[in-house]
This record gives C-alpha cells, sequence and structure tokens, in this order.
C-alpha cells in the first residue's frame, strides 16, 4: 500500500492537471448571448443573472471546472460562452 505504480502517478497527474487550470475563465459574448438560463442550470455556481443589468455574468472563482465549463459551452444555444486567458496567467 502507498506505493506509486506508474498508473496511480498517471491518475495523480490527470487530477492535479485538472485542478490547475486556473489561468483560464469562461467568458461570454453578452451581445449574442439570448438569456436562456441554460449556463446557469448546468452550472449554478459559475453562471448567474446579474440582478442590476438582467445579463448573464461569470461568477469570480479561484478554479472553474472544466468538465462543467466544457458541458455549458456545448449546451449554450448561442454558442456564446468561451474560454479565455486570465489576466494573471502567463506562456
Ligand atoms: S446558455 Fe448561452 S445564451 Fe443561454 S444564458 Fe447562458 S450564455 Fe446566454
Amino acid at each position: 500500500m502507498g506505493i506509486m505504480t506508474p498508473e496511480s502517478l498517471s491518475d495523480s497527474v490527470k487530477a492535479a492537471e485538472k485542478t490547475s487550470r486556473i489561468n483560464r475563465r469562461p467568458e461570454i459574448d453578452l451581445g449574442a448571448c439570448s438569456r436562456c438560463g441554460g449556463c446557469i442550470e448546468v452550472a449554478p455556481h459559475v453562471f448567474r443573472f446579474c440582478a442590476g443589468s438582467g445579463f448573464v455574468e461569470v461568477c469570480e472563482l479561484d478554479y472553474y471546472d472544466t468538465e462543467l465549463v466544457d458541458e455549458a459551452i456545448k449546451f449554450c444555444p448561442e454558442d456564446c460562452i468561451y474560454w479565455v486567458k486570465d489576466a494573471g496567467g502567463s506562456e
């Protein structure tokens, strides 16, 4: 027990990759957004309606779940959700 095999090491690397993608965030093209609320249904802790403007906005998070955001991107009928590099990210 506790010995890292190549397989378990590979799983660890995959898990680290998944949680380390903090240098990108989802954005919404508000000009194209129909405010259908689909992204909020898929990922309610990532997207929300802005009470003031009524537009959909992206919540400020330290980490955006890649699979969940990708699911919202696929679900969006207007194709107006996309990933951008965060300002703090570097090449
Ligand atoms: S799923 Fe797309 S069109 Fe619908 S509210 Fe979200 S960003 Fe707008």
